[in-house]
């Protein structure tokens, strides 16, 4: 399993993290795709787009509450705690995330940027700019922002923008290396982030299942669950800068 970038490392080395479901999933938090997901019990049509919200919101309030709760029983594994202790080693090390639990910051990792929304947070239906901490586990029916408007989940749904992608873009056009784990590559406009990265720069992606790289002739992909093979890939990665 050589690595060729690893030679190149050094403290001022600029390294992107893109993190997806995979990520959490040995925390217990189910992903979207794989058997005994998320999508298996319920329909996203129903639970996670802007229709949904206006068909049934107390539906999706209580979607995202039974999500909150099972976040706040949870706890970050080996590889959340991997990538906080590379952050420590690397200052330049930013995390992307498309996951809404907090497990990355939980863990210890500060440079975290939330693609598709932040679970413990809430935001107003009227103005995109108010949001909050959620106290406690729900958010309630009823529970409203200064402006007088229901709060809902602070999460991208299906069919919103993206508004932290030309963030993240930039994040990954600067870097010297890009690690990709626990995600399908499925779900844009977050999988195309892979194409910012400048031509020759090396992607490790950690990830059980096949993945389609025809795309990118400098990536290494490392079957394996995130907890033993980011814990394995941060090792090298220490062991080479020292
Ligand atoms: P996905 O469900 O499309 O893909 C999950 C990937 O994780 C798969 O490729 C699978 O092989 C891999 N995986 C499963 N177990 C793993 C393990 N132990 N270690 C490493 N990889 C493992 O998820 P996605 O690509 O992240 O996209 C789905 C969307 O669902 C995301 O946008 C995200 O917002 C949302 N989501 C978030 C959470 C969370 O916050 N924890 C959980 C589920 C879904």
């Amino acid at each position: 399993m050589k690595i060729p970038s690893l030679g190149n490392l050094s403290r001022n080395s600029k390294i992107s993290i893109l993190s997806g479901a995979g990520m959490s999933a040995e925390s217990g938090i189910s992903t979207f795709r794989d058997n005994g997901g998320l999508w298996e019990q319920y329909d996203i049509y129903q639970v996670a787009t802007p229709e949904a919200w206006r068909a049934d919101p107390q539906l999706v309030l209580r979607f995202y509450n039974e999500r909150r709760k099972q976040l706040l029983n949870a706890r970050p594994n080996a590889a959340h705690y991997a990538l906080s202790q590379l952050e420590q080693h690397f200052p330049h090390t930013h995390i992307i995330t498309q996951n809404i639990d907090d497990l990355h910051e939980r863990a210890g990792s500060r440079q975290v940027l939330h693609l598709h929304g932040e679970l413990r947070k809430s935001r107003s239906c009227a103005d995109e700019n108010l949001v909050y901490d959620i106290e406690g586990d729900s958010i309630a029916w009823g529970e409203k922002c200064e402006k007088g408007s229901q709060l809902r989940p602070h999460v991208v749904w299906f069919g919103e923008a993206v508004p932290m992608i030309e963030k993240a873009a930039e994040i990954i056009a600067q870097s010297d290396l890009l690690l990709v784990i626990g995600t399908s590559l499925n779900v844009y406009p977050a999988a195309g982030l892979l194409h910012h990265l400048p031509p020759g720069r090396e992607i490790i992606c950690i990830d059980p299942a096949e993945l389609d790289l025809s795309a990118f002739p400098h990536s290494i992909h490392w079957r394996m669950k995130a907890g033993e093979g980011v814990k394995l890939l941060v090792e090298k990665m220490l062991q080479s800068a020292t």
